[in-house]
């Protein structure tokens, strides 16, 4: 499971609910274009994914710029580059980020 925790220190409940509880981490942070659909594969069906993908970017928008210009792994269905992509819109997807 990759999602966070809360800011209560625990880990939100809808974790509970998440299509990669259980999964092997390494699942979401391959740098392969394939084992990067395969990862979203897993995150389109899952039943929090908007949830996930909210406490995430938060997540990086309030800490350091470094997470959220290089985000890594597959996370609330989206790329580090499409991640990046929401942090900096007018900068475009990055060719670099994974
Ligand atoms: S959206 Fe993806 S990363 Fe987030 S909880 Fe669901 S399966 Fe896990």
């Amino acid at each position: 499971m990759l999602a966070l925790f809360g800011s209560s220190g625990q880990p939100p409940a809808w974790r509970d609910q998440a299509a990669c509880k259980g999964q092997d981490p390494e699942r979401f942070f391959r740098p392969s274009h394939h084992g990067q659909q395969d990862a979203a594969t897993v995150c389109a069906g899952c039943p929090v994914l908007d949830r996930c993908r909210e406490d995430q970017i938060g997540w990086e928008a309030r800490g350091p710029a470094a997470r959220r210009y290089r985000p890594t792994g597959v996370v609330g269905g989206l790329t580090g580059r499409e991640r990046h992509a929401v942090h900096y819109p007018a900068s475009g997807l990055r060719k670099d980020a994974a």
